[in-house]
């Protein structure tokens, strides 16, 4: 998919921050809100401030606490943005479109790249785009130019 349609796509399927918060909470606790310092299920909403309180070791948390994205400098919207273009595009963006897109910074840009390719990387659900590459460059070398 070319970036145009995905930020399209993206725009429509995130409209704001607090649609991206509500996927990212479905997403982390999935299995039920835990705490992420002791990981105890007894906990309770606070306020509905998007804050939680722990009923066993009473610590506040929010759903990026103990995340990547915790005391992050870019909206979690511009962390989904960037992580659809790096992941739906056919063809590698390139850093000044991300940014341009994105609208943030272009070390903000660098470092949200770096984080999601190290993650990528070591995840499960990427493993089929990482085993395409490597067999790709396996078979190149065996097929010998033929
Ligand atoms: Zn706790």
């Amino acid at each position: 998919m070319e970036s145009g349609a995905i930020v399209r796509r993206f725009r429509k399927q995130f409209p704001d921050e607090a649609s991206c918060l509500e996927r990212f909470t479905a997403i982390r606790f999935r299995n039920g809100r835990y705490c992420p310092y002791c990981g105890s299920l007894n906990t309770y909403e606070f306020e509905k401030l998007h804050r939680f309180r722990c009923g066993r070791c009473k610590r506040d948390f929010s759903v990026l606490s103990n995340t990547v994205f915790e005391g992050a400098h870019l909206d979690l919207r511009q962390y989904f943005l960037i992580l659809s273009l790096l992941t739906e595009a056919k063809q590698e963006i390139p850093l000044r479109t991300i940014v341009e897109l994105s609208g943030c910074s272009e070390k903000s840009a660098r470092r949200a790249i770096r984080l999601f390719k190290t993650s990528l990387e070591g995840a499960d659900a990427d493993a089929s785009k990482v085993g395409t590459k490597r067999g790709r460059a396996e078979h190149g070398k065996a097929a010998n130019r033929s």
